[in-house]
C-alpha cells in the first residue's frame, strides 16, 4: 500500500509517524512546499522573543528522523489531484501516484485586498520566511502596525511587545478577538493590552498603504499612521487550488465524514484544511488549532489503514495568552436561542466567566484570568453532562463549576451537593 501525504506541517507529520507504527511495510511518502524541515507555526511567537532558534520550531529534532522511520520526504508542491488515475501532479517532480491520500495542507493567511498590501515592509506572521523578515525589522522603538486582533494577531501581539516596538493594532471588529470572545470579554482584554502600552483601533479598516519609509497607512477611520512595519494578521484560508475540477468536495475546507475521510473513498484530510462537523451544531467548522490538528491526523492515519475510529466531532477550543492575560473559549460561547446564560466580571482582576446553557446543559463558556480547572469547563460541555438542579446553582455562582463538574460527572458522588 503507497500512503501520500500532501503537507508536511503537524497533521502531516503525526499521519506519517501513525502509519508507521501501525503498518511497517507500507510505503510513506511526505510532501510538503516549503523549503524547511517540518516545523511548528505555534512556535514563531517563541522565536520571535529569542526564547527558541529557528531550529527549535522544528517538529522532529533529529535530522535523520525521518529516514530512519522509512518515511520519504520529499520538498515539493501538489499542483493537481487526478482522483480517477490516483495521481497527484507535483511542481517539479511529475505524477505521484498512491493508493491511498492525505490532504494535510493547511491554510495560508488572507492579505486585506487594498492598495499598497504588496508594498516591501508588509508581511504576514505565518511561515518561517515571514518570521525571519519580521525579525529584520521589528527592533525596539520600530512602529509596527497589525491588521487584525484575532486569535494568531494577538499570540504574535506578545512577541512584538517583548521586542519593544510601538504597536498599534487595528481591527475591523467591534471589539478584540470577535471571533472568539464575548464583547465583555473582549473589552477586558483590550484594556488589559492599552495598559501595557498597545494602541488598539476596532471598528476600523486600512483603506490604502502608501510604500516607503515609513509606510503611511490610511484608516477607514480617516485616520493616517506611520510605521516601519505591517503585519497582516486579518485570517486564513485552506490550501485547496490544487483540488480544482475533482470530486473532493470543498466548502469552507475540505469537507471530512467522522472518520476524515472526503467525498473520494480513498482520500482523507486532516488538520487546518479540513472542515468537519462543529460539536455542538453539526455545522461545518474548520478548527484551525494544532491540537485538533494532530487528532484529526491520528485518526485519518487509521482510516486508511482501513480501522476507521469515529469522531464526535470538532469541539471549538481556544486557548489565548495575550500579553500574559490568559482567555479561553469553549463550545458555543455566544449562547443559544432559547438558552440561558450568566456572566461573572471582576473588571479589576482581569477576571470573567461566562457560561451558556442549553436546557440543563453547558453548551459553551468563555474565561479570562481563570489558569486553572478550566479543562472542567470542557469536561462539562465535551461529556453533555446533564446538571439537574446544578444548573440554577451555577446560574447564581458560575464560578463553582468545578464543583458541577465533580458532582454531576460522578452521580453517585453526593460529597459536593
Ligand atoms: C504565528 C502562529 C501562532 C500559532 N499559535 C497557535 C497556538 O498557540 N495554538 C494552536 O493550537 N495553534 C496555533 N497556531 C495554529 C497552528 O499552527 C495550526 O493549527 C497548525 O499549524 C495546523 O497544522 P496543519 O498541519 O494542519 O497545517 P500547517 O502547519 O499549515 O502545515 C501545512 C503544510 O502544508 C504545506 N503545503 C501547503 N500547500 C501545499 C501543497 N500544495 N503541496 C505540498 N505542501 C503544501 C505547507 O507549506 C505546510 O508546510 C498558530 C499559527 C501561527 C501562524
Amino acid at each position: 500500500m503507497k500512503h501520500v501525504i500532501l503537507g508536511n506541517g503537524p497533521a502531516g507529520v503525526v499521519a506519517a509517524e501513525t502509519l508507521r507504527r501501525h503498518a511497517p511495510r507500507d510505503e510513506i511518502v511526505l510532501v510538503g512546499s516549503e523549503r524547511e524541515p517540518p516545523y511548528s507555526r505555534m512556535a514563531i511567537p517563541y522565536m520571535l522573543i529569542g526564547r527558541i532558534g529557528e531550529e527549535g520550531t522544528y517538529l522532529r529534532k533529529s535530522a535523520d528522523h525521518f529516514a530512519g522511520l522509512d518515511i520519504q520526504l520529499v520538498q515539493d508542491r501538489a499542483m493537481q489531484l487526478d482522483d480517477a488515475a490516483r495521481t497527484v501532479t507535483l511542481e517539479r517532480g511529475g505524477p505521484l501516484a498512491y493508493d491511498r491520500l492525505l490532504i494535510a495542507t493547511g491554510s495560508h493567511p488572507i492579505k486585506p485586498d487594498v492598495p499598497g498590501i504588496d508594498a516591501p515592509g508588509v508581511h504576514t506572521c505565518w511561515t518561517l520566511d515571514d518570521a525571519r523578515a519580521i525579525a529584520r525589522v521589528a527592533r525596539k522603538g520600530a512602529r509596527v502596525l497589525q491588521i487584525g486582533a484575532g486569535f494568531i494577531g494577538c499570540i504574535i501581539m506578545e512577541s512584538l511587545a517583548e521586542r519593544g516596538v510601538q504597536l498599534t493594532v487595528v481591527e475591523m471588529g467591534d471589539r478584540m478577538v470577535p471571533r472568539m470572545m464575548t464583547p465583555r470579554a473582549g473589552a477586558m482584554i483590550r484594556r488589559w493590552v492599552e495598559g501595557r502600552g498597545v494602541k488598539v483601533v476596532t471598528r476600523a479598516k486600512v483603506d490604502r498603504i502608501v510604500p516607503g519609509t515609513p509606510l503611511k497607512v490610511h484608516l477607514s477611520t480617516g485616520e493616517l499612521l506611520e510605521a516601519e512595519l505591517v503585519i497582516a494578521s486579518a485570517g486564513v484560508r485552506p490550501n485547496v487550488e490544487f483540488l480544482q475540477g475533482t470530486r473532493v468536495r470543498v466548502g469552507l475546507g475540505v469537507q471530512i465524514d467522522d472518520t476524515m475521510r472526503t467525498s473520494v473513498p480513498e482520500v482523507f484530510a486532516a488538520g487546518d484544511v479540513a472542515e468537519a462537523a462543529e460539536f455542538g451544531t453539526g455545522k461545518p467548522f474548520v478548527n484551525a488549532i494544532q491540537p485538533d490538528a494532530v487528532d484529526q491526523a491520528r485518526a485519518a492515519a487509521l482510516a486508511m489503514l482501513g480501522r476507521p475510529l469515529k469522531s464526535t466531532g470538532a469541539l471549538a477550543f481556544n486557548v489565548l495568552d495575550t500579553l500574559g492575560l490568559v482567555s479561553t473559549s469553549f463550545g458555543q460561547w455566544g449562547g443559544v436561542p432559547g438558552g440561558q446564560g450568566v456572566e461573572e466580571v471582576d473588571d479589576e482582576r482581569y477576571r470573567y466567566l461566562s457560561l451558556q446553557f442549553e436546557r440543563d446543559t453547558l453548551v459553551g463558556a468563555t474565561a479570562i484570568g481563570l489558569t486553572q480547572h478550566v479543562g472542567a469547563l470542557r469536561g462539562l460541555i465535551q461529556g453533555r453532562i446533564r446538571l439537574g438542579d446544578w444548573k440554577d446553582r451555577l446560574l447564581e455562582q458560575p464560578g463553582r463549576f468545578v464543583d458541577a463538574y465533580i458532582a454531576c460527572s460522578q452521580p453517585h458522588s453526593l460529597a459536593l451537593r
